[in-house]
């Protein structure tokens, strides 16, 4: 068994303070709630989810976990805040959408339950926590060979700090201060490296953008502050 030290003790109180408005669309969580369809319908045009085993790391209040389980996926979800995984639960019980929710390190889950998923997912969570390279390395572990991964996070330069940071929580407050801390940013080219040197394959790069002024994302190639990575794990 390892011990967990790849966690920020303060990120995680962080979510799970806020836990309780996880599903509340119009709460500190609405900016993963809007994404939430994009990202998903981008999975699941990469890899049609329905059958497929997936597990979903730092699952949070289960806001993806739930969508790919409505595909048909059989999803397990993991984290380390206690209290997103009671609302994740809690939600899932409500909607009758099943997901099995763990609360355990991705490392742990890693040597526990080795090549067993067709589809890791690992969204916005990166940035939360002190080694992000060992979280790839475990969910190179948990997929299957010839399976797939999926990594979001946020860019690290200065229109990042100036739409993540400043404009996220400062101008707009779409997010509470001190949400994100811009040295924790990945770029994508530390991102591919951290998954290369895991033993994946990185195949696709799409971008995630806000619009202040209509309020709308979108995917497109302008991965300057948010953006995904599609890996897959050679046969
Ligand atoms: N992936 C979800 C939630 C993102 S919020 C989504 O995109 O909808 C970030 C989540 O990462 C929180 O639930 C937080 O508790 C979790 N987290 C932060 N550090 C973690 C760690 N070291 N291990 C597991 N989960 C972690």
């Amino acid at each position: 068994m390892t011990t967990t030290t790849n966690a920020d003790p303060v990120e995680i109180q962080k979510f799970s303070e806020l836990a309780h408005r996880w599903w509340d669309p119009t709460s500190e969580f609405r900016p993963l709630h809007e994404i939430n369809p994009l990202r998903l319908e981008w999975i699941n045009a990469r890899v049609p989810l329905a059958g497929k085993n997936v597990i979903d790391i730092g699952c949070g209040g289960g806001i993806l976990a739930e969508s790919m389980a409505r595909k048909g996926a059989t999803v397990t979800g993991i984290d380390l805040s206690k209290k997103a995984l009671k609302v994740a639960d809690l939600h899932s019980l409500e909607s009758g959408v099943e997901v099995r929710y763990k609360l355990i390190a991705a490392e742990e889950m890693a040597e526990q339950e080795p090549g067993q998923y067709d589809v890791v997912t690992c969204m916005e969570m990166l940035e939360h926590v002190p080694d992000p390279a060992a979280i790839v390395r475990a969910a190179a572990t948990l997929v299957k060979p010839g399976g797939h991964v999926f990594f979001s996070t946020i860019n690290r330069n200065a229109k990042a700090y100036l739409f993540a940071v400043v404009g996220a929580e400062y101008v707009l407050r779409m997010l509470p201060r001190g949400t994100h801390d811009y040295a924790k940013f990945i770029t994508p080219a530390e991102l591919s490296t951290f998954a290369r040197s895991a033993g994946l394959h990185v195949d696709g790069l799409k971008g995630l953008t806000y619009n202040p002024l209509t309020k709308i994302y979108s995917l497109n190639q302008d991965t300057d502050v948010n953006y995904m990575v599609a890996c897959r794990m050679p046969l």
